[in-house]
């Protein structure tokens, strides 16, 4: 496993493009603070929209045993480590070099400077994203709080349409394991080999089932609780939009949902193939 933060140097800015959770690149944010208490079912009441939790929805990180992360910025950390660890066999197994993962936590009221960025600051608040162009993974603590707590769902493409809903630790799981399908993607040339032709909407439902390739693997051992699942289900219905006719469209609600399904039903990475074939 080779896993890196981002060192502390401004990357020169390039018009690469960043692969973004969301096809939408402004979302309008959700108001309301929340309290992290992540492994609960009692986050703090912020919205009128935010649903009940079902039952215990803990991802446990590592065993059950050993302490488990308290607070988003750690808890991002230990997905990715997680994800990472996946992947990392994955492509042992494959007989390829391991994954090379950075990732940079972008705390809430910043913006982090990447080379994806245009000077729009679209790498700030509500950043979930990959960058191509210095091979990083940016999530804003703040989106991911939010994502948590379900404090976006009135503004997010998919469940703004009544189509999922974004609630729980593994929604945010669900996003930073689509980021890391990108990672995945980068280090297996796909970007060079099919960049130019096909729609970005191939990357992002291959990042999906790559997503569900890992959780199919974190169940396999136990490591998922009642109702993960569905977290992770309904937060890609959530982010799924209907710019069909867009060339940044990400996938229907419906498609982003298949997608995940399909890389978490089968476990294995090459049923996330046909996403590049199709286009
Ligand atoms: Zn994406």
């Amino acid at each position: 496993m080779v896993l890196l933060t981002t060192s502390k140097e401004t990357p020169l800015k390039s018009p690469i493009r960043p692969r973004l959770l969301i096809g939408a690149a402004v979302l309008p944010l959700a108001i309301g603070a929340a309290v992290l208490q992540l492994g609960s079912a009692s986050a703090t009441e912020t919205t009128k929209e935010k649903p009940q939790p079902t039952s215990a929805q803990s991802l446990v990180i590592g065993s059950k045993d050993t302490p488990q992360p308290q607070d988003m910025e750690s808890f991002l950390t230990a997905v990715t480590k997680d994800v990472d660890t996946y992947w990392t066999k994955v492509f042992k197994d494959s007989d390829l070099p391991e994954p090379r993962a950075t990732y940079s936590w972008i705390p809430a009221g910043q913006t982090a400077a990447s080379a994806c960025g245009d000077g729009t600051s679209d790498l700030g608040d509500s950043a979930a994203a990959y960058c191509p162009g210095d091979d990083t993974i940016y999530i804003s603590e703040k989106f991911a709080t939010d994502i948590f707590d379900g404090a976006l769902n009135s503004s997010l493409p998919g469940s703004s349409q009544g189509y999922g809903k974004t609630y729980g630790d593994f929604a945010v799981a669900y996003i930073v394991a689509h980021e890391y399908g990108h990672q995945v993607q980068n280090e297996l040339g796909l970007d060079q080999r099919y960049g130019g032709s096909v729609p970005t909407m191939a990357f992002e439902l291959q990042a999906d089932c790559y997503a569900g390739n890992w959780a199919k693997s974190a169940s396999d051992q136990g490591r998922l609780e009642n109702g993960d699942e569905q977290e992770a289900l309904d937060a890609a219905l959530a982010v799924g939009d209907f710019n069909t006719q867009q060339p940044g469209h990400h996938g229907t609600p419906e498609q982003r949902e298949d997608a995940w399904k399909t890389g978490f039903d089968s476990g294995d990475p090459s049923s996330c193939d046909q996403y590049m074939q199709a286009g």
